[in-house]
């Protein structure tokens, strides 16, 4: 990477120098030195009388908290004169902080259109003075692009993508991503690392929002882990799926939610004395089903407080407690991620947690111990069509780590 960058700024100078023109000179050659005398005749030709000044100019800006609409349009260069009609606009009334507005203002101050993404599909356009303003809304185009980007957990996954400027979508993704394998909430050490390929949304040549998670690496405790997406799932190279029967956490993964479970609890215990895993986590985080299956019980329970059981297929069962809300009645049929409540600290609870169980013939079992069963992996029809659609992005993941290990040194 560095030595081909090298080699381009070389070409670069030697252009710049006219190191290369001289070679061209220098080699032997029956073909005339072409004549440079147009050239110099172009050159001699005043600019300045061939183009005519500017009718109009192009300008963005930001919409700032505190920002008023007649002040911001002002610093857009409109007019005075125009605001007035301009405020009517119900479109320019939504602008919220933060969004990114163009506009090409005529000489005049009064703007030939103003543009902005009203959200993350559509573009608003505001034009045609002659008729008083009025906005349209379409469908934006976007510019996809593939960003590929590294980092190490110090602290929190969020803290590590905030470093490496991912954004939160994609670190949420992550999460999902690798959730049948990793416990975000209580697995991850420092010194982890992951690199991750996505899709990031370009307007106007700007980045705008990300997209899809393409390809990932995550080394947790010295183990990685390798997904690539393919047909709407993730699989790793092998063709096997990441997506198992049951989520490793129980609990839906945020920036507040993981925050929260690294700090230590009073009520954190040992597993075999307490038959279950405690998740700090603020009153009202969501709690999910971990897998598909069944509301076997949905109420107060003694010192469970507020709890919800589902049966799962064969002998699987989840337990779910001290809920502040129960989200789901008895015999309700759910699916893995459904939510079922909210952490809460009802029954005997010190503290604001999620107390989980899971159990096979109703004994409560560490899941960290049991080989969770995967779903399909590739069809063997479509292997040769995962293969080289992973194999690129496979080698994009090899020269992150690479670079990354290089750094290291
Ligand atoms: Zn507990």
């Amino acid at each position: 990477m560095g030595r081909r960058t090298a080699a381009r700024v070389a070409i670069a100078v030697l252009a710049a120098t006219g190191v290369v023109a001289a070679f061209a000179t220098m080699a032997p050659s029956p073909v005339p030195p072409p004549t440079d005398a147009p050239l110099v005749e172009a050159l001699a030709i005043r600019t300045d009388a061939l183009l005519p000044p500017p009718t109009s100019y192009r300008r963005e800006e930001r919409f700032q908290r505190g920002d008023t609409l007649a002040a911001f349009l002002q610093r857009l260069g409109i007019a005075e004169a125009e605001l007035e009609r301009l405020k009517r606009v119900r479109a320019l009334q939504q602008l919220r902080p933060g969004i990114l507005v163009a506009a090409e203002v005529g000489v005049d101050g009064a703007p030939l259109y103003i543009s902005f993404l009203s959200n993350s599909r559509d573009v608003v356009r505001v034009g045609g003075r002659a008729e008083g303003y009025r906005a349209s809304e379409e469908r934006a185009v976007f510019d996809t692009q593939t960003a590929v980007k590294t980092s190490v957990i110090r602290s929190s996954l969020f803290a590590a993508s905030d470093t490496a400027g991912i954004p939160d979508s994609i670190a949420m993704q992550l999460a999902d991503v690798f959730g049948g394998d990793i416990d975000f909430h209580r697995d991850l050490r420092k010194g982890d690392r992951f690199s991750v390929v996505y899709e990031m949304h370009h307007f106007s040549g700007r980045p705008v929002r990300a997209g899809r998670v393409l390809a990932a690496e995550f080394t947790n405790q010295g183990k990685t882990f390798r997904a690539v997406h393919f047909k709407g799932g993730y699989y790793a190279a092998d063709g096997q799926n990441l997506r198992k029967a049951f989520l490793r956490a129980p609990l839906e993964f945020s920036r507040v939610s993981s925050g929260f479970g690294t700090r230590r609890h009073p009520i954190h215990r040992d597993w075999r004395a307490h038959r279950g895993i405690d998740y700090a986590a603020p009153v009202g985080t969501r709690v999910r089903s971990v897998g598909n299956g069944f509301v076997d019980f949905a109420g107060q329970k003694d010192g469970y407080g507020n709890v919800v059981i589902v049966r799962h297929h064969g002998q699987y069962s989840t337990v779910y407690a001290h809920l502040s809300r129960v989200a789901v009645r008895r015999g309700a049929r759910v699916e893995q991620n459904d939510t079922v409540g909210f952490v809460g600290q009802t029954g005997w609870a010190t503290g604001p947690h999620l107390h989980y169980e899971f159990r096979i013939a109703g004994q409560a079992r560490n899941p960290l111990s049991i080989a969770m069963p995967a779903a399909a992996p590739v069809a063997a029809a479509d292997l040769p069509a995962f293969q080289a659609h992973a194999e690129p992005l496979a080698e994009q993941l090899d020269l992150l780590v690479a670079s990354d290990l290089a750094q290291l040194e």
